[in-house]
């Protein structure tokens, strides 16, 4: 039995749509399929931002996008009409991971089968890493030796990897046998949204591959995984969850993430989700409230603003 409905932003009355805005300080957003598709702009998204940031609202981008770097996603920002977000206001499983190897693995060689940017993020971060290149036909000998363990790693990172191949997973499995090894993954999307048109499968499941074969438990720091949202907490002094609002396109990423961390949620349905998915949810999965497109706020606004001119 369902307990929780999910109200859509602009069907609530007027005084619903202030005690709404006046419920939080924080805005907490993905990026992807809610500001814009990862090939393609939203409408009115920036405008929406610029909007949101004026009303005093503190807005942070959480994303498991991990193959864009800080002035890509700034570009990104632009494209869609903002100029007001700064590189720091937006958190990902690059920084996150890089963050936890810096607290818990100082000085330890990293064997990553990342993407080549937030292989970079890495050795910014001073983080020693070791990568895989392959540029020849490998047959069972040559792959023999390519994937032998060459020294000690304290941890193997796994994310979103669009070259990502064989050989490099089969090195992750032999490093993971070290008993020490720990396997770090970043988020869980199982579809990531290209374009109107076009989704793609995200990369959970080769997480989930080295993880099965080396019986280790990945730490993962993406969404929805709580540790992801014990560091966002931490890193933007988060106190009280419940005065963040969490917008997402992804029922079981970003409704699932919001829900753990104790934040309000609402889906917008511009990217991964459909509204049919969201009124058949499980409870942990079911937004508080929802909307059509981040844009949908300057109506909202707009309405709030009528009435408060009505009144004077
Ligand atoms: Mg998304």
């Amino acid at each position: 039995m369902h307990t929780k409905t999910s109200r859509h932003i602009l069907e609530l009355s007027v005084q619903e749509q202030k005690d709404f805005i006046n419920s939080f300080d924080f805005v907490l957003s993905d990026c992807d399929g809610v500001v814009w598709l990862i090939l393609s702009p939203l409408p009115n998204t920036g405008r929406t931002i610029n909007l949101l940031k004026s009303e005093g609202k503190k807005c942070i981008f959480v994303t498991n996008n991990s193959f864009n770097n800080d002035e890509q996603f700034l570009e990104k920002f632009a494209s869609v009409g903002t100029n007001l977000v700064k590189s720091e206001d937006v958190i990902n499983p690059n920084k996150a991971i890089a963050m936890y190897l810096k607290k818990y693995k100082p000085g330890e060689r990293v064997f990553s089968v990342n993407n080549h940017v937030a292989n970079e993020v890495f050795r910014n971060n001073g983080i020693d890493i070791e990568t895989l290149d392959i540029t020849d036909n490998l047959d069972p000998a040559s792959l023999a030796r390519l994937i032998k363990p060459e020294q000690k790693v304290g941890a193997v990172v796994i994310d979103i990897n669009f070259n990502l191949n064989y050989a490099e997973l089969a090195k992750a499995y032999q490093y993971l046998l070290d008993k020490d090894c720990e396997l770090i993954m970043g988020g869980s999307d199982t579809h990531m949204p290209m374009s109107a048109d076009m989704a793609t499968l995200g990369f959970v499941d080769f997480a989930k591959y080295l993880s099965k074969y080396s019986h280790k438990q990945p730490i993962a720091l993406g969404k929805p995984s709580p540790r992801f949202g014990d560091i966002i907490k931490e890193m933007y002094n988060i106190t009280t969850p419940k005065r963040c609002l969490f917008i997402g396109d992804s029922l079981s990423s970003d409704i699932a993430f919001g829900t753990v961390c104790g934040f309000q949620t609402l889906l917008v349905l511009s990217g991964t989700s459909t509204k049919e998915e969201m009124l058949v949810a499980e409870e942990n999965l079911r937004p508080d409230y929802y909307a059509d497109s981040l844009a949908d706020f300057i109506e909202l606004f707009q309405n709030i603003k009528l009435t408060n001119n009505n009144i004077k």
